[in-house]
């Protein structure tokens, strides 16, 4: 590992990273990251909202997978049982056929 700003070499990711908040005070350790060593600067950005991440600086993890909000959103989702979450598909399509039972009957000749 090779510090990019003063070509010191460290054994590990770690020690450069506390080479850097120490000694280049005037860069972050993220925007390091961002200048040398995250080829896509679209990394710092949450794929499904384009909300900013937030860095975590690890060898191989740089960014979280998703923003706070989204990383929230697919959580609650992926945390239910696998029961419960067919029935709230279940509900879903109950209440679908419900509306569309409510618009064939509003109407005075169904095309169907
Ligand atoms: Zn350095
Ligand atoms: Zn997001």
């Amino acid at each position: 590992m090779i510090c990019e700003i003063c070509k010191k070499i460290f054994k590990t990711f770690s020690s450069l990273k506390k080479h850097v908040n120490k000694n280049h005070i005037n860069i972050t350790f993220e925007k390091y990251c961002l200048k040398y060593l995250i080829k896509d600067i679209n990394e710092q950005y949450c794929e499904l909202c384009g909300e900013k991440k937030r860095f975590i600086g690890k060898e191989n993890l740089m960014y979280k997978q998703y923003c706070g909000i989204c990383a929230k959103k697919s959580e609650s989702f992926n945390q239910m049982p696998t029961g419960r979450r067919f029935t709230m598909l279940d509900c879903r399509l109950k209440e679908l056929k419900k509306y569309l039972k409510s618009l064939c009957s509003n109407q005075e000749a169904p095309i169907l």
